[in-house]
């Protein structure tokens, strides 16, 4: 049994949904306070905690059977981790501390994690690699390292397996259209456009145009949250195969321009989305985008929706006929 912490997030929930397609058992741990109950599978057992529970989460270990881990519960956000380092602090680091000494008097010896293309902040390369220099520029950033680093502790010292996968931009939604993005108050990209083009927004702002790449808008490299979720049942399998601990990034291997993305939108929408340029977002570096050559190699994934227009067009799908998320 897999236990899923933030299994009602947002790549936690299409994860679950996944793991479910496959008939693997899950249980989802999710405390709802960015996640959403409805985005849940059917059949799946919840269990309403917090990942500062300890007790809680060994009660729940046993119960279940768990045997490894997949670890999302954690806040995701760049700007607000600057203006308040202190929540992302607490929360991702304290907090992964907490479910790693769950796992440890558990015996629980496999965590697959949610790492990030933030540690590597400003790397002034082309496609970054495993091997790039990790100088987070936001605190975000900086909590998801932390984690790694002591997750690589733990394994010497306690024989933690692990894997560490990168993401870089997360996006899209689930074929059936029945799960998507849906944060209060949205902060991403895609959503945020979708916003405007179902009528819910005025317009996106595009945070600066005064960057060092070629439109001087910010460049990310989109990967789709269904490719996201078979990388952690692949890493997961190859852990449980006697792998040893490590990390992958994940990506497309293509940047995107904050105003790519915003007509790449208006051609798979056909509606035109009203623009203005704001202020730089603090955190936020130039161009981040990913080789994700090392798990191909080493796990055969392979992204499946490898274009802008299809990532894109999955979250319409979820976005035209969801115009206020989960709620009705
Ligand atoms: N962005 C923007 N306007 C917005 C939200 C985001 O211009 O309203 C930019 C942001 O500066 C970044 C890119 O879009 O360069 C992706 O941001 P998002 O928050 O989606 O993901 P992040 O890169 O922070 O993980």
């Amino acid at each position: 049994m897999i236990l899923v912490t933030g299994g009602a997030g947002y790549i936690g929930s299409h994860c679950v949904r996944e793991l479910k397609e496959r008939n693997i058992d899950v249980v989802v741990y999710d405390n709802l306070s960015t996640g959403h109950v409805e985005s849940i599978a059917e059949g799946v057992p919840f269990i309403k905690g917090d990942i500062f529970d300890v007790e809680l989460l060994r009660s729940t270990i046993r119960k279940y059977n768990v045997d490894s881990v997949i670890h999302f519960a954690a806040y995701s956000l760049v700007g607000e981790s600057m203006s308040n380092p202190a929540k992302y602090y607490h929360n991702n680091v304290a907090g992964t501390l907490s479910l790693l000494d769950a796992m440890t008097k558990e015996g629980v010896k496999y965590l697959v994690f949610s790492s990030s293309a933030a540690t590597y902040g400003d790397t002034g390369e082309g496609l970054i690699t495993e091997e790039s220099p990790q100088r987070p520029t936001s605190v975000y950033g900086q909590t998801k390292l932390m984690m790694e680093q002591f997750m690589q502790d733990y394994d010497k010292a306690y024989g933690l397996k692990y894997v560490a996968l990168r993401y870089f931009n997360a996006a899209g939604a689930h074929a059936s259209g029945e799960i998507g993005e849906a944060h209060n108050p949205e902060t991403h990209l895609i959503p945020i456009i979708l916003q405007v083009a179902n009528g819910t927004r005025d317009h996106i702002g595009i945070f600066d145009e005064d960057y060092p790449t070629p439109d001087g808008t910010c460049i990310r490299d989109y990967i789709h949250i269904t490719d996201l979720a078979d990388a952690h049942i692949r890493a997961l399998d190859y852990l449980k195969a006697g792998g040893r601990s490590t990390h992958y990034n994940l990506g497309n291997g293509n940047g995107f321009s904050v105003k790519e993305v915003i007509d790449v939108t208006e051609r798979v929408t056909g509606i035109k989305i009203k623009r203005a340029i704001e202020p730089r977002r603090p955190g936020d570096p130039a161009t981040l985008v990913a080789s994700s050559e090392k798990i191909k190699r080493e796990l055969g994934w392979k992204p499946r929706y490898d274009s802008l227009e299809s990532i894109i067009s999955s979250a319409w799908k979820w976005h035209s006929t969801h115009p206020h998320g989960y709620e009705k």
